[in-house]
């Protein structure tokens, strides 16, 4: 029985996963930035150096329909990204054992306020309120390793408004899968139920009120939402 709480606890984001009944509990959720090199690039990044990586809160994922504008921004922008979904967890894994704690994968988009990002950035501030506000992970349903396999390559693709606006490939990750995986646990203790955003190929822009996101991996998943008025 659970202990009595001072008032309802907030559950946890459920997420659904394609062929289940049941469905995936959020833990936590870690992203990999400058994971392809254009990107980087884009940044503004001169000297090539390692991917790294940042967070956004348990509750940000969402995979309604309609995703909100978020307030205090005038430049929201889109990164499509391949999601990994794992199904076990644990400290120091190697990348030969990796793949082994994957349960599926989906795309997703790091909605990110690139101004207050670029401010952070400036001022050497953390980028939690770039990066970790609400509804700012929104992804498809999640697909089951065991039924597509463990994408290295493959098309990743983002329209906005019916047109193409980010266009890449899997196998230009600079970390694959099974090294972020790897390298991710060497400082914090993964769980089933941890989400991983794993970067964006270049194109990363603007979004406006009422635009239509359409996004997709070739042989994982495909998703399409609108961004709505503020929640
Ligand atoms: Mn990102």
């Amino acid at each position: 029985m659970s202990e009595p709480t001072l008032f309802e606890p907030t559950t946890g984001t459920l997420l659904e996963a394609a062929g289940e009944a049941l469905r995936f509990p959020v833990h936590r959720v870690y992203c990999v930035g400058q994971n392809y090199a254009a990107h980087a690039r884009e940044m503004g990044v001169v000297e090539r150096q390692p991917p790294f990586f940042f967070s956004k809160p348990p509750d940000a994922p969402i995979q309604a329909a309609s995703v909100a504008f978020p307030p205090e921004t005038a430049n929201l922008h889109y990164e499509v990204e391949l999601v990994v979904a794992l199904g076990r967890g644990g400290r120091a894994i190697a990348e030969g054992d990796a793949l082994d704690c994957v349960y599926g994968y989906a795309v997703g988009v790091d909605l990110t306020r690139r101004d207050l990002q670029t401010e952070a950035k400036e001022k050497g501030r953390p980028w939690d309120v770039a990066k970790g506000f609400d509804q700012s992970a929104p992804l498809s349903v999640i697909r089951r390793a065991e039924d597509i396999g463990h994408p290295d390559r493959g098309c990743i693709e983002l329209d906005v408004d019916g047109e193409s606006r980010q266009s890449g490939d899997l196998s230009d990750m600079i970390w694959p899968v099974p090294a972020i995986i790897a390298q991710l646990s060497k400082f914090f203790v993964l769980c089933p139920g941890d989400l991983l955003f794993t970067g964006t190929p270049e194109g990363v822009g603007p979004l406006r009120r009422g635009a239509r996101v359409e996004c997709r991996i070739e042989g994982v998943a495909s998703h399409q939402f609108r961004i709505g008025e503020p929640s």
